[in-house]
C-alpha cells in the first residue's frame, strides 16, 4: 500500500496520512488534493511511505496529485521544516503561508509553460524505455537535444505521462546571456566590500554591510548580484517595504539588461504572484526582489542573499507564522552555502553583536559615495527657547524659507498620520476612544471621520460631546494633515506634497509621487516614515523633524534603537547630491544622549551603549525570548488560560525563566483582550527544547474561546 504523508493548513502539529496508490518518491514536494472533514484541501506531500498508524477503516483516499508545476525541492521542504520547528508551528501552516495564495487552492494552475526539458531522471530513463512506449520515447528523444516549446512536442497525453514520471519538467524559455551595466566606478570602500563578498560566493558567510546613508550600499549589492548571475546563479534581494520595490525593480532592469527580474510582494494579483513564484522555482528568474514573504521563494540555483535595511521591523511577520525574514534569509544562505549580505546604516543590535563576536563579518562604508556629497549637519533646535508655533519652530521655518528661495526641497518628518491623534472635549475632558481597542480614535479632517489606526473602526466626527453636550470639541496634538494646513498657511504658493499611508493608499499613487519628487515638482515634502526609508531624493537639502520626543519615553527596551534608526534614516535623506544637507530636530531635550549621538552620526557608540544596557538588564541579544500570547473577549479568560499553560509547562526548566502572565501594553485590539507570558533563556537551544515540549502540552489544553500562539524572538510586548 502507498501512503502519502501530507502537510495541511490546519492548526494541528502533525502530518496527515492518505491512501494514494499512484504516489511515488517523485511526488514528494507535489501538491495533492485531499478530503478533510467535508472539505477538500490542497496539501503538500512531504513523504511517501508503505505504512501508517491510521487504522484501515479510517484511512481516506487522496484525490489527484497536481502535476501542474515541478515538485518543491528537498531544500525547500527543509526550509519550511526549519521554520516550523524554530517558530513552533505545524509544518502545514508554514508551507501554506509560504505558498502564493493561488497555489493554496485545490485547483490546477493554468499558466503557460515556456518550454520543457529532460530532467536528470529522464536522461537516465531514456535508454531503458521499452520499445512499445513509442510516443514517450519519441518525446524524450526530441527533448534530449534541448529545451523545447510545448507546441512542438505533439501528443499532450504522452507529455503528461512523462511529466508525471518526473522525466520532463518545465523550464524557462532560453534567452541570451545578461549584461551588467556599470554606472559608477566604485569608490574604495565599495570595491573592498564587493571583493570580500564575491570572494565568498561559493560558501556560507554572513556579512554586515554597515554603510552610512548614501554610501552606495545598493551599488555594492548590484555588483555582487552581477557576479552571482555570471556564475549562473540566482539572487534573492529582500527589502522591508512594498514601496521600495518599484524603484529598485527599475534599477535592476536597467542595470541587468537581458536578465529576468521578478518582484514578489503581497500587492501582486494572484496570478502574477504565482507566475513570479514559479519563475523563481523553475530557475527562470535570475533575481527575485521582494518583501519578507519572498524569503520563501523556491530558488534552485540560489547564489546570493541580500537583506537591505536589515534592521527594519517589517521583516518580522506579526501574524500567523511569526517568522523573521531576515533570520530565515541567513538560514537559507547557510543551507545553500552562499553568502548573505545584511545592509543598513543603523544595523539591528542583534546583527551588530554578531559582527562584534565575529559570527558575521563587518564591512563598513563610512562615507557617502557621490563625489562631493557629505553627511548632513544635524542641529538640535531647543523648543524650550525657540517655541514651536503650530508645530514649527522659527529656526525650521527660516530654513524652509531659504530652501524655497534657492529652489531646493525640504522634507518635514512627522511620524503620525491623520489630522490630530485625538479629539477632546475641553469642558468635561471626554476623549474619543475606540470602543474595540485601548486606543484613541484619530481625527481625519479630509473626509471628516474618526478612525482607529489599530482595528480600522471609524465613525463620523460627533457634533457635540457625547457626555456633556458641549459643541466645542477640539483636536489635540498634531498629525500630518494638520501640519499640511500649517505649512500651506505659512508658505503660501509653495508646492506641498503630503506622503503618508492615507495619501498613498491608491495603487500607483506613491510611484507617481516619487516621480514628482525626483522631477522637482514638489518643494516641501511632509510625511511619515514612508519617506524615511531607503529613498534617494537628490534635491532634498533640508530635513526637519517635528515631534520625536514622544518616542523617547519608550514602551519597551527596543524603543531607543528604533527611534535612533528612524531619525538617522530620515536625516539621511538630506544632501545626498552635491548641495550640502542640513537636519533640524525640534526637541525639548537637546541634551538627551540619543539626540547627541544622532547629531554626531555616531551609530557605533550608540549601539555599544545600548548593548551595554541590554547586557546589564538581561535583554536580547544577551538572552533569547519567546512569548505565549492569549487573546479573548475577556481579559480574565486570557490570564486564566496562561496560568493553566504555565502549570502545564515541562518540569525540566533548566536555564529557562518564565514570567507571570501580564496584559500586553496595547491590551485590547479589535475587541480582543491580549495577555502574554514571557520565556527567556541565555541558551537558544535550551529555549527551543523547552518550547518544543511546551507546545505539545499546549495543544492538549482545552482553550475554549481563548486563542493562543507562540511568538519566538518577539518584537512586540
Ligand atoms: P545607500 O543605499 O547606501 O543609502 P545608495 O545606494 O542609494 O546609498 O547610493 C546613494 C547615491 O550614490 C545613489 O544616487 C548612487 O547612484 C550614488 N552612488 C553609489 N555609488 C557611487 C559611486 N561609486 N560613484 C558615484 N555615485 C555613486
Ligand atoms: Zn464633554
Ligand atoms: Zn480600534
Amino acid at each position: 500500500m502507498k501512503i502519502a504523508r501530507v502537510a495541511l493548513d490546519v492548526p494541528l502539529p502533525k502530518l496527515f496520512d492518505y491512501a494514494c496508490p499512484e504516489a511515488g518518491e517523485r511526488d514528494v514536494g507535489r501538491r495533492v488534493v485531499v478530503p478533510f472533514g467535508n472539505r477538500s484541501l490542497v496539501g503538500i506531500i512531504v513523504a511517501v511511505s508503505a505504512e501508517t498508524d491510521v487504522p484501515a477503516e479510517k484511512l481516506r483516499a487522496a484525490g489527484p496529485i497536481l502535476d501542474d508545476m515541478p515538485s518543491l525541492s528537498r531544500d525547500w521542504l527543509a526550509l519550511a521544516r526549519f521554520a516550523a520547528e524554530y517558530y513552533q508551528r505545524p509544518l502545514g501552516e508554514v508551507v501554506h503561508a509560504a505558498l502564493p495564495p493561488r497555489l493554496r487552492r485545490p485547483q490546477p494552475l493554468r499558466l503557460a509553460t515556456a518550454a520543457y526539458a529532460l530532467t536528470e531522471a529522464g536522461r537516465a530513463a531514456l535508454p531503458t524505455l521499452p520499445s512499445r512506449a513509442r510516443a514517450q520515447r519519441a518525446l524524450l528523444e526530441r527533448l534530449a537535444s534541448g529545451p523545447t516549446s510545448p507546441a512542438s512536442l505533439g501528443s499532450p497525453a504522452a507529455l503528461r505521462a512523462v511529466i508525471r514520471a518526473g522525466w520532463v519538467g518545465a523550464v524557462p524559455a532560453p534567452r541570451a546571456p545578461f549584461r551588467f551595466v556599470a554606472e559608477h566606478a566604485l569608490i574604495a570602500a565599495q570595491a573592498a566590500a564587493v571583493a570580500a563578498i564575491t570572494a565568498a560566493l561559493d560558501r556560507y558567510q554572513a556579512f554586515l554591510l554597515a554603510g552610512v546613508t548614501g554610501s552606495g550600499k545598493t551599488e555594492v549589492y548590484l555588483h555582487c548580484v552581477a557576479q552571482a548571475l555570471a556564475r549562473g546563479r540566482q539572487a534573492l534581494l529582500l527589502v522591508p517595504e512594498i514601496n521600495l520595490t518599484p524603484h529598485l525593480a527599475e534599477t535592476l532592469a536597467r542595470r541587468f539588461s537581458g536578465a529576468r527580474i521578478v518582484t514578489l510582494t503581497s500587492a501582486l494579483a494572484a496570478n502574477e504572484r504565482a507566475e513570479a513564484w514559479l519563475a523563481a522555482h523553475t530557475g527562470g528568474a535570475d533575481v527575485v526582489l521582494g518583501t519578507r514573504l519572498a524569503v520563501f521563494a523556491p530558488l534552485p540555483k540560489l547564489g546570493l542573499v541580500v537583506v537591505d535595511e536589515e534592521h527594519d521591523a517589517s521583516f518580522k511577520q506579526q501574524e500567523g507564522v511569526r517568522y523573521s525574514a531576515r533570520d530565515l534569509a541567513v538560514y537559507r544562505a547557510h543551507a545553500a552555502s552562499v553568502p548573505a549580505v545584511l545592509g543598513s546604516a543603523t544595523p539591528s543590535l542583534e546583527s551588530w553583536a554578531h559582527a562584534r563576536s565575529g559570527r558575521y563579518r563587518l564591512l563598513e562604508l563610512p562615507e557617502r559615495a557621490r563625489p562631493g556629497s557629505r553627511l548632513p549637519a544635524v542641529r538640535l533646535v531647543d523648543t524650550r527657547t525657540d517655541r514651536a508655533i503650530d508645530g514649527l519652530s522659527e529656526a525650521l521655518a527660516v530654513a524652509i524659507r531659504s530652501r524655497l528661495d534657492r529652489g531646493e526641497q525640504s522634507l518635514v518628518f512627522l511620524n503620525r498620520r491623520g489630522y490630530a491623534p485625538v479629539l477632546v472635549c475641553g469642558a468635561c475632558g471626554w476623549t474619543g476612544g475606540c470602543p474595540r481597542c485601548t486606543a484613541h480614535l484619530v481625527l481625519h479632517t479630509a473626509d471628516r471621520r474618526l478612525r482607529c489606526h489599530h482595528c480600522g473602526h471609524e465613525t463620523a466626527i460627533p457634533r457635540h460631546c457625547p457626555t456633556c453636550g458641549n459643541v466645542a470639541l477640539a483636536p489635540f496634538g498634531r498629525g500630518t494633515q494638520r501640519l499640511e494646513e500649517t505649512l500651506a498657511a505659512r508658505f503660501p504658493g509653495a508646492r506641498l506634497l503630503r506622503i503618508d499611508s492615507d495619501s498613498t493608499r491608491a495603487k500607483g499613487r506613491w510611484d507617481a509621487m516619487r516621480g514628482a519628487i525626483v522631477a522637482g515638482e514638489a518643494e516641501i515634502l511632509l510625511g511619515t516614515q514612508i519617506l524615511a526609508k531607503g529613498h534617494d531624493f537628490p534635491r532634498v537639502t533640508l530635513v526637519g523633524v517635528i515631534n520625536a520626543d514622544a518616542a523617547l519615553v519608550a514602551v519597551d527596551y527596543r524603543g531607543p534603537e528604533r527611534l535612533f534608526a528612524q531619525l538617522h534614516q530620515v536625516a539621511g535623506r538630506a544632501g545626498r547630491a552635491q548641495a550640502p544637507g542640513e537636519v533640524l530636530v525640534q526637541t525639548r531635550y537637546p541634551e538627551h544622549p540619543l539626540y547627541q549621538a544622532l547629531a554626531r552620526h555616531a551609530f557605533a557608540p550608540f549601539a555599544e551603549s545600548q548593548l551595554a544596557e541590554r547586557r546589564a538588564a538581561g535583554f536580547p541579544p544577551f538572552v533569547h525570548e519567546a512569548v505565549l500570547r492569549a487573546e479573548s473577549e475577556d481579559m480574565r479568560h486570557a490570564i486564566a488560560f496562561l496560568q493553566r499553560a504555565l502549570a502545564a509547562a515541562p518540569l525540566s526548566q533548566d536555564g529557562i525563566a518564565l514570567f507571570d502572565p501580564v496584559p500586553m501594553s496595547l491590551a485590547r485590539v479589535a475587541g480582543r483582550e491580549r495577555a502574554q507570558v514571557l520565556a527567556q533563556s541565555r541558551s537558544r537551544r535550551a529555549l527551543q527544547g523547552f518550547l518544543g515540549e511546551w507546545v505539545q502540552a499546549l495543544y492538549g489544553l482545552r482553550s475554549g474561546k481563548v486563542r493562543w500562539h507562540l511568538d519566538v524572538d518577539p518584537i512586540e510586548f
